[in-house]
């Protein structure tokens, strides 16, 4: 597809910028009002990226270097003598630590926050109490006879002994699929603990430690599946016992859901222990008559990042922006505090505050910003931090100046947890993912592919993933979608039943008959975890091959740029799920490093990596996967198109 399909007005000449119309109004405003956001300083930058740093030869781990390495030319080696392959495999190993570790810490501060409210130490309470005992099966704690607290209370120690254990392994590795457990187990790829193999690739990765790139990825795949199957899954779990897991919701996405007569607060980042604070207390009555008396009707809290996704699909509450959209929202004038947490949060937002009445607060400990203010969130305090984080916004409201919030907010469905997909297919009698599977073997959907992670200052923002989007789902290919990837689907309408006209006749008729998007919104980065439970589920179903390896699944993540997005392809790719990038990939400087990535852990795991550049060749890269699968289950035979009467219908 056309590049140039719908640029908009606003157009720099080197920034790609970002395809929606709201934005692009907003920042013209800005740079009207001499406002610099990440259009100016891509444009100002004005060179490149660093081709060794992008590349992964460039290594920078002792005082001797930088050495930046070029592949095929020995005088370029490391003054110790590492290679590039070597050089790209270390640095990719502490991409995935840095990324496990943003995850690890995001899971520890949830089973801390958990720990408060089952001793009744914090306002959150047990909501999910299903899956409370479901999580303490798994973790072999005796349920018969116990009453919740002390359930709950035994869950959050042992949830927490999984950081600190150095051996024996993870409980929730046990959920994976016999198979791919046998995988690990010979690939000596089980984690042990969840810190542990963060620092044991810190470790591997000094100046003269491990020196042979395929040892390095296989500790960098122990850590990965450490976050993905350890922390993530954690922060997941225990976040919907506390919270509620998910189930469907309607809400609205992008900068129109500011409001002009409404005190607006943004929550920022990841963690929800804040924002479900914040969200408890935004309609209390002492809020909204301090908000009255300032001339506000009330409270609006909205939500950015993958904090957004967090509150959008438990309370409805709607999304603002993505990554990319941070410094947009605040230069529509209309924000009188922007909360923030931990992870994805610019450095920039205090200096485009400053052009309008906004404060930014931050509010943990492990991230301040220069600029910002500073107020700790103490989840034993949680109800009393966040109301003082309001009137704090609502005592900037008298200095609003002129607001700029374009009229565009698009409605979406959001709130596909892995149990909702087994319902809503299944039925709530019949929870089972038998009918998905049964549709997969019979063809009318080709495969689940999964858009997931960041948008990026690099790329397009948002024609990437949409257009792939589109085009797996006029590919009869469902669609589940995270973090920003699925705030970016959000904006064009792709996360609506109505978007069932855009896709192939068979996937079409699956959405039309159940009432689901093609598009399924799982939730935040930590939530790619529920993928994982999703795919185990299918192959737990039958008919699809025993292990996640040959299910007609894969990946993408196209606008990547967060380190979490490195540790959460790994943890895919071991899973047995290729996984495909976009726009760039840390190792292409070092071919050797590369093609053991693209090729040769394929045949170690049944699933590989990937990047393409455009849109459409990752789309047909994901198809093409998706094809070989299906061949090899021997279902990939067309079938013969049958007109469906309405008794066939239900049977879907
Ligand atoms: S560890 Fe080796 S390659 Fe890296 S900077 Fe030091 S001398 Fe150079
Ligand atoms: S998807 Fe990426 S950019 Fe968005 S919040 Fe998650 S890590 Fe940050």
């Amino acid at each position: 597809m056309n590049m140039e399909r719908k640029r908009m007005a606003f157009c720099p000449s080197i920034c790609p910028g970002i395809e929606c119309e709201a934005s692009n109004q907003v920042l013209e405003f800005a740079s009207n009002k001499g406002v610099n956001t990440f259009v100016q300083r891509v444009e100002g930058r004005g060179l490149d990226r660093c081709q060794f740093g992008a590349g992964g030869t460039c290594c920078r781990n002792c005082s001797m270097g930088p050495c930046m390495m070029i592949e095929g030319v020995p005088e370029s080696i490391g003054i110790c003598g590492a290679t590039p392959a070597t050089a790209a495999a270390r640095n990719f190993c502490r991409m995935i630590a840095a990324g496990a570790a943003a995850h690890i810490d995001h899971a520890r501060e949830t089973v801390m926050g958990f720990l408060a409210a089952a001793k009744g130490e914090a306002p959150y309470e047990i909501k999910d109490e299903r899956k409370l005992l479901s999580t303490a099966q798994l973790f072999e704690i005796k349920t018969e006879g116990r009453n919740i607290k002390d359930i709950a209370i035994e869950l959050g120690e042992k949830a927490m002994a999984e950081f600190g254990r150095q051996d024996g392994g993870l409980h929730f590795i046990k959920r994976a699929p016999a198979k791919r457990q046998e995988v690990w187990k010979k690939m000596g790829v089980l984690p042990r603990g969840i810190d542990r193999e963060v620092v044991e690739i810190m470790h591997r990765t000094h100046m003269g430690t491990d020196q042979d790139y395929a040892n390095l990825i296989l500790q960098g795949t122990r850590c990965a599946l450490a976050d993905g199957w350890g922390a993530s899954m954690i922060s997941t779990e225990l976040q919907d016992i506390m919270f509620g897991t998910p189930v469907p919701i309607r809400a609205t996405v992008n900068l129109g859901v500011l409001k002009t007569d409404e005190v607006n607060v943004v929550v920022h980042g990841h963690e929800p222990l804040l924002s479900e604070a914040l969200a408890m207390v935004a309609d209390d009555p002492e809020i909204v008559a301090a908000a009255q008396a300032v001339g506000a009707k009330g409270v609006n809290l909205a939500g950015v990042c993958c904090t957004g996704n967090e509150v959008l699909m438990r309370h409805g509450i709607p999304i603002a922006g993505s990554f990319i959209q941070q410094e947009i929202v605040l230069a529509t004038g209309a924000v009188e505090a922007m909360v923030v947490d931990i992870q994805c949060i610019m450095q920039s937002l205090p200096t485009v505050a400053k052009c309008y009445h906004t404060e930014i607060i931050t509010t943990s400990p492990r991230a301040k910003i220069t600029g910002a203010s500073h107020i700790e969130f103490d989840h034993h305090n949680a109800l009393q931090v966040a109301k003082d984080i309001i009137k704090r916004a609502i005592s900037r409201y008298p200095q609003r100046g002129p607001v700029h919030i374009p009229q565009h907010k698009t409605e979406v469905v959001a709130g596909f947890s892995h149990e909702t997909i087994n319902q809503m297919l299944g039925g709530a009698f019949r929870a089972s993912y038998r009918p998905l599977n049964d549709n997969i073997i019979n063809g009318r959907i080709k495969g689940v592919g999964a858009i997931v992670g960041c948008d990026s200052a690099r790329v397009r923002s948002g024609y990437v993933h949409t257009t792939v989007a589109r085009e797996l789902i006029a590919n009869d290919v469902l669609v589940i979608t995270t973090g920003c990837a699925a705030t970016a689907c959000g904006r064009e309408g792709l996360l609506t039943p109505e978007a069932a006209s855009m896709c192939g006749p068979g996937l079409r008729e699956v959405c039309e008959a159940v009432g689901i998007p093609p598009v399924l919104h799982m939730g935040s980065c930590v939530d790619n975890s529920r993928i994982l439970i999703a795919a185990t589920e299918i192959v737990r179903e039958g008919g699809l091959g025993d292990d996640i390896s040959q299910i007609p699944a894969v990946g993408c993540a196209p606008e990547w740029m967060s380190e979490k997005a490195i540790a959460i392809g790994q943890y895919f790719v071991a899973s047995g799920a290729s996984v495909i990038f976009g726009h760039t990939f840390p190792t292409t400087k070092s071919q050797v490093m590369t093609d053991y990535l693209f090729k040769d852990l394929f045949d170690l795991y049944g699933g590989c990596w990937g990047m393409e550049n455009d849109p459409n060749d990752i789309a047909r890269w994901m198809i093409e996967a998706i094809d070989k699968r299906r061949e090899a289950l021997g279902i990939h035979k067309k079938k013969e198109r049958v007109l469906f009467d309405m008794a066939m219908r239900r049977e879907l």
